[in-house]
């Protein structure tokens, strides 16, 4: 996260802002031709795209990539992507997730979503659909950062409003 409020006025834009503010997207999907195309895909849309083609190895791509936006197709080996995302919940983390789904089957999307998936498509798509999807789901975490930042920064004026009713309270308590 870069640290605007800190910037000192009138200092010039980074020139390598826009690289830092790229989001990355880690595509766990075993079918390398379509995880390859979706690298492309995304790439061109701006996004940092790693892959990862077995469910096994998610967990370790994951920590080490810190992806903003998975996406997790279902069916995979070593380990199911349902099973990938309720380790990766039950670890706490709450990483925004896209599921594909080969299966269209509801009950599996269902417990996608009960594990805090957050948006699904159903194979076949285009590379085209998908990069909507994950542009929404980016608009949607840079609103999220966005109210974050609100919050804060009403929860530091409340603070700081009851430190100033706390300090003239002492005040008027020692005169
Ligand atoms: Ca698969």
């Amino acid at each position: 996260m870069s640290d605007t409020t800190s910037e000192v006025p009138g200092s010039p834009e980074p020139a390598s802002d826009q690289s830092t503010e790229a989001k990355t997207v880690l595509v766990i999907e075993d079918e390398q031709a379509l995880a390859l195309g979706l690298r492309d895909a995304l790439e061109y849309a701006g996004f940092r795209a790693h892959l990862c083609f077995d469910g096994g190895a998610a967990a370790a791509a994951i920590a080490e990539h810190s992806p903003d936006l998975l996406v997790l197709d279902l069916m995979l080996p070593g380990k199911s992507g349902l099973d990938v995302l309720r380790e990766l919940r039950a670890a706490g983390n709450k990483v925004r997730v896209l599921i594909l789904s080969a299966l269209a089957s509801e009950e599996d999307l269902l417990a996608g979503f009960q594990l805090g998936a957050d948006d699904y498509m159903k194979k076949p798509f285009s590379p085209r659909e998908l990069i909507a999807r994950v542009e929404a789901r980016q608009k949607s975490m840079e609103t999220a950062e966005q109210e974050d930042q609100q919050q804060r920064a009403a929860q530091w004026e409340r603070l700081r409003q009851h430190r100033a009713s706390a300090v003239a309270r002492q005040t008027m308590h020692r005169s």
